[in-house]
């Protein structure tokens, strides 16, 4: 297992000696020590990915390409033991680290290995005589900061564009979770990625984080994780007024009307909130119900929850793990007392599970309350298995409920009704919609929020397009200037 920092292409113990341990969020055993990094590891690491960017930035598109397509292959190659480390580090299923976020990996690589020489600039009619192109250049050192709930995914989310474009990475993934990452650094490195290329530094928020964030040598930095936290990155990355793309977090909206296919519609909204434990930004974690199908819904939908097999996420026979850490399952639990105080109802679960092969670990059980929509848990983000449940009568109300929190990334409709559709997913202010469906994610779709849920995109052209600077360059082939001064 990978424990060090990687830096300039070999891994290295932090400067200061110090670590951090890595728990089995299944039992809370300490699985293993992790280096972590500090802003003088930082700094290393920013130098190395300085010193390589100008020989990567001019290499030949094509090439960086090939790169990130034999990574893909590796990933494929290697998938079982990725899954596996996936699965022990940050409680995911397995039959989803190695059903979902492996593949998801390797594609997004793939998609943007193959993006990397089709990335084109454009000529501009400009007057006569002149040509002005413009070309798309890397911007150099790119700092990405990836949070514990996807930490494989993520990190081909952040890499691929950044590197097809022609950036050098320096990637801190969160120190709960970097085992994933750092095995794909190494894979890197055997498939030929040059040193200092990519550089990973494990590491606390507040001291490797930040001094990323603030280094005057990054021109971007990239970062998923909590809107209070993306705040503190604007902050930090005002020295050099870098380039700053953030993934934050969401308050789903998940609506119901009384026309969709009750059983396409209560899986579907199972999927949405308890994938993953519901640590996922995107989560349906607002679940809204038109009031004539609402029971009916909710019976079907709890009976559904109770019957999700809670377990050791290395089991193939689990479909819920554990949340990633104790801090965060008790968070999680905290907010029952929240709904609770304003009067919400709890419908299903609400505490850990009663299994004593679970006591040890961070689990929580499904959870289903039905709240408000100015209730806390209506608009705060949870980001655990916990879903609230809010009623509407008319397309109007639906759509002031989806709109009524400062978040706006995912969204769901589920209806039969095609012009309700089209009119309800361009009204919702968010930067995804699935209709009869949810969370569906591919690398060629641009994915981000509006509002408190963040700016700029990953994945597509959007996500390249955000690691370029446009440069346009003007040349007189033969226009005939005046002099602007007579002499
Ligand atoms: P944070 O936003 O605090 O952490 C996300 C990442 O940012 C971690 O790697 C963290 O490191 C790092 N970080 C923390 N402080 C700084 C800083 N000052 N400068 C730079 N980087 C920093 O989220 P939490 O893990 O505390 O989770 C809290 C809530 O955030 C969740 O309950 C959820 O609501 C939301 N969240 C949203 C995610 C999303 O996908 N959009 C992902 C994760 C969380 P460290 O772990 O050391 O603090």
């Amino acid at each position: 297992m990978l424990t060090k920092l990687f830096i300039d292409g070999r891994f290295v113990d932090a400067l200061a000696g110090g670590t951090i341990d890595v728990y089995n969020p299944h039992d809370g055993s300490v699985i293993t020590s992790i280096a972590a990094a500090e802003s003088a590891d930082v700094d290393l690491a920013v130098a190395a990915a300085t010193r390589a960017f100008p020989a990567w930035s001019r290499m030949a598109a094509a090439e960086r390409g090939r790169l990130l397509l034999k990574l893909a292959d590796k990933i494929e190659q290697y998938g079982d033991e990725l899954a596996h480390l996936e699965s022990l580090d940050t409680g995911h299923p397995i039959r989803d680290s190695r059903g979902l976020d492996v593949p998801r990996t390797a594609a997004c690589f793939r998609y943007f290995g193959g993006m990397a020489d089709k990335l084109q600039g454009s000529v501009i009619p400009v007057e006569t005589g002149f040509l002005n192109y413009v070309q798309r250049a890397p911007i150099g050192v790119v700092g990405q900061i990836v949070p514990w709930n996807f930490p494989l995914m993520f990190t081909s989310w952040k890499m691929g564009p950044a590197l097809a474009a022609g950036n050098t990475v320096v990637l801190k993934p969160s120190e709960l979770t970097p085992l994933s990452t750092l095995r794909i650094a190494e894979l890197m490195a055997e498939v030929g990625f040059p040193p200092g290329v990519v550089n990973i530094v494990p590491g606390y928020g507040h001291t490797a984080g930040q001094r990323l964030a603030e280094h005057p040598g990054v021109g971007k930095i990239a970062f998923t994780g909590s809107t209070a936290t993306g705040r503190r990155i604007v902050e930090a990355s005002q020295g050099n007024l870098k380039r700053v793309q953030l993934e934050l977090g969401g308050k789903g909206a998940n609506i119901v009307f009384d026309d969709a296919d009750l059983d396409a519609a209560v899986n579907g909204a199972a999927w949405a909130i308890f994938h993953n434990q519901g640590q996922a930004c995107i989560a349906g974690s607002r679940l809204v119900l038109h009031e004539r199908v609402a029971d009916a819904f909710l019976e079907r939908f709890s009976a559904l929850a109770a019957s999700i097999r809670l377990g050791d996420p290395l089991d193939p026979e689990t479909e819920m793990g554990p949340l990633t850490s104790a801090q965060h399952r008790d968070r999680v639990l905290s907010y029952v007392a929240v709904a609770q105080e304003q009067g919400a109802r709890i419908l299903a679960g609400g505490k850990a599970p009663d299994a004593a092969t679970l006591a040890q670990g961070y689990y929580v059980q499904p959870t289903i309350v039905e709240a408000k929509p100015e209730d806390r848990v209506a608009q705060e983000e949870v980001f655990g298995p916990f879903v609230t449940v809010l009623r509407f009568g008319t397309d109007e109300e639906a759509l002031a409920i989806a709109n009524g929190t400062a978040y706006g990334l995912g969204s769901g409709l589920w209806t039969r009704d095609l012009s309700r559709a089209h009119k309800l997913a361009s009204g919702i202010h968010a930067g995804m919609c699935w209709i009869n469906c949810y969370k569906r994610v591919n690398p060629g779709s641009p994915f981000g929020g509006v509002g408190q849920s963040g700016y700029g995109r990953e994945m597509g052209f959007e996500a390249m397009h955000d690691y370029t600077e446009a440069r346009s360059v003007w040349v007189n082939v033969d226009a005939k200037v005046p002099p602007h001064f007579k002499r």
